[in-house]
């Protein structure tokens, strides 16, 4: 028996065979073109290019599903006119071959995404490679491989890398889980497997080394293990914890459809986190009452740091079409030096995370900002939009970003375009704006706590570091502390508090925060259910004796273990 440690990236157990699938090493020739084959080899790129959409169609409309859209994403890279317009100046310039640009290419965008910090966005060199590969095969004349839409028997897949359109082309009915040897929490596929509700572990350094077609595997969802060749001890056991698993999944599922009130009538608002347009129709079937938070910088990566405003507007509409008139709240571009393309913001900073960042970055170069804001402006007659805006650390702040808002909008209004009334909030993620929210609160219209930060810069600890990742946690007396004076603040002023960071997701925090005073969670879909449970079965003054309670301890080891007994001791059924 051995076992791997990974990332647990998609709940759940499974027990089964392995069946481990390698895509080929494609070998990629280098020769010279004539010059009077120019045009002829850049449409060969376009008939691969066509190629590979038809195949993401066909995978379509076999009824493959396309949950958070991300086959719809890979058409639309596919079609990029940019990176078209990039491999024909290319093969015109070097007069090489076509695969030989398109690596060329490929690599380039690879190597600036790798120069990002956020795990998110680096994350989607995955699909740029999903898209170049499936070209490529085409310009060599490969078949795509198909035969993880033909599986016939259960398994579980263990790949070095399984792109995105693979997991979606997979025959799902037979896939019982996943592991690779890449990937973290936010990879695309890591979201799909959520959403088939496969459980997956990534990020295992060398499962597809260590295990061959047939071996045994669990695959621990829950605490990020696989275990090969387990023992009959070991089996059993696991069959257990997925027998109490399925069951409980079961359970919770018939709470989507229940209103998110306490036991004595308190009701609460949750809503969608999304970062793609294409999410909402999963977001829609979570009977969620709107997206708490698009992370719109998510578009700037797509499509470079100067997408156009017509792109936005349709990305922005859509999300708001989709969502049908339920609110969705758009933040404006969080993107800081350290995220961006080294040819869009080309100085080092020692300390990024406390560099030119978000709205310090949106009113350096205002034109960037004004044009998401244009954009944001236009789409809010398509449905019901909130705009709110990153890592305000103060007064100051906030009145400039409200001051390039309110001169957008008259220009449009001076273009003749009608405007609803847009709200507008502010992140509370930076602690001074959390010592100052009764001034900010009087100056918009909402606000959404922000804790992923929030607890960073209160704690100084760099969310991303593993090496301190024990001393990061916003349950933390003085977190807690913040997050109660920026609930009184903004109640005091009269407006709604939201949270939009990770620990909404947290059902032990959720005790504290109702006792708080929070209005609104919002958060990835697969915790909608578990946070709704615990909302539900308590009353009101039960919440607030919590919240009085953990507000009183000075240490976060004993708030942890307080929630961690109530919870027990209150709800069995919470973990
Ligand atoms: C946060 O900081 O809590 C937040 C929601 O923003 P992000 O995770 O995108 O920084
Ligand atoms: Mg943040």
């Amino acid at each position: 028996m051995n076992e791997l440690r990974g990332v647990p990236a998609s709940p759940g157990f499974a027990i089964g065979r392995v069946y481990l699938y390698r895509d080929d090493d494609l070998d990629i020739p280098e020769y010279n073109i004539l010059e009077r084959d120019v045009v002829d080899e850049m449409n060969r790129y376009r008939h691969a290019v066509d190629l590979a959409t038809k195949d993401l169609e066909d995978v379509l409309n076999r009824g493959g599903g396309d949950p958070d859209g991300f086959l719809s994403t890979h058409i639309l890279m596919l079609r990029d006119p940019e990176v078209q317009a990039k491999v024909d100046v290319r093969i015109t310039r070097t007069r090489k071959n076509a695969e030989w640009v398109l690596q060329d290419v490929v690599n380039e965008l690879i190597i600036k995404l790798g120069t990002v910090e956020d795990v998110y966005l680096k994350e989607r060199t995955l699909d740029i490679r999903d898209v170049s590969r499936r070209v490529m095969q085409h310009l060599l004349g490969k078949t795509p491989r198909t035969q993880l839409a033909e599986l016939k028997s259960e398994v579980i897949l263990v790949a070095p890398n399984l792109m995105p359109s693979d997991a979606v082309a997979m025959n799902k009915k037979f896939v019982q889980g996943l592991a690779m040897d890449v990937g973290g929490k936010t990879t695309h596929t890591a979201i799909l497997a959520r959403s088939f509700e496969i459980p997956a572990v990534l990020g295992l350094g060398r499962i597809s080394k260590e295990v061959k077609t047939g071996d045994w595997l669990i695959v621990d969802g829950e605490q990020g293990r696989v275990l090969i060749n387990p023992t009959e001890e070991l089996l059993a056991d696991y069959r257990a914890k997925q027998k109490e698993f399925l069951r409980r999944r079961h359970h919770l599922a018939t709470l989507e459809s229940l209103p998110c009130t306490t036991r004595d009538g308190k009701p609460f608002i949750l809503k969608a986190n999304i970062e793609i347009p294409e999410e909402v129709p999963s977001v829609i079937e979570h009977g969620v009452e709107g997206i708490g938070l698009y992370r719109s910088e998510f578009l700037f990566i797509q499509h470079g740091a100067l997408v156009n405003e017509e792109t936005q507007f349709l990305a922005y509409k859509q999300v708001l079409e989709g969502m049908g008139g339920m609110p969705v709240t758009i933040r404006t571009l969080d993107l800081g030096g350290d995220k961006l393309a080294p040819d869009a913001y080309p100085f080092k900073e020692s300390n990024p995370l406390l560099g030119w960042r978000a709205v310090r970055y949106c009113l350096a170069d205002q034109q960037i900002f004004r044009t998401q804001l244009r954009a944001l402006l236009r789409a809010a007659c398509h449905g019901n939009l909130k705009i709110m805006f990153p890592m305000i650390s103060g007064v100051g702040e906030l009145e400039q970003v409200l001051a390039v808002y309110q001169d957008v909008r008259e220009e449009l209004l001076s273009e003749g375009i009608p405007l609803p009334h847009i709200p507008l909030g502010t992140m509370i993620e930076v602690p001074s704006a959390a010592l100052v929210s009764d001034h900010l609160a009087r100056m918009v219209d909402f606000f959404s706590i922000g804790t992923n930060d929030l607890t960073q810069y209160t704690l100084a600890v760099d969310r991303g570091n593993e090496r301190i990742a024990g001393l990061y946690d916003p349950l933390h007396p003085g977190v807690l502390r913040l997050i109660k004076m920026v609930i009184d603040n903004a109640h005091f002023a009269g407006i709604p508090v939201a949270m939009c960071g990770e620990m909404a997701s947290d059902p032990k925090a959720a005790l504290v925060l109702a006792g708080l005073g929070l209005d609104e969670f919002s958060m990835n879909t697969v915790s909608l259910t578990r946070v709704k449970e615990v909302l539900r079965s308590l009353t009101l003054s039960e919440a607030q004796e919590v919240a009085e309670k953990v507000l009183k301890l000075p240490r976060v080891e004993e708030v942890e273990a307080y929630l961690s007994a109530y919870s027990q001791g209150r709800f069995a059924e919470i973990e």
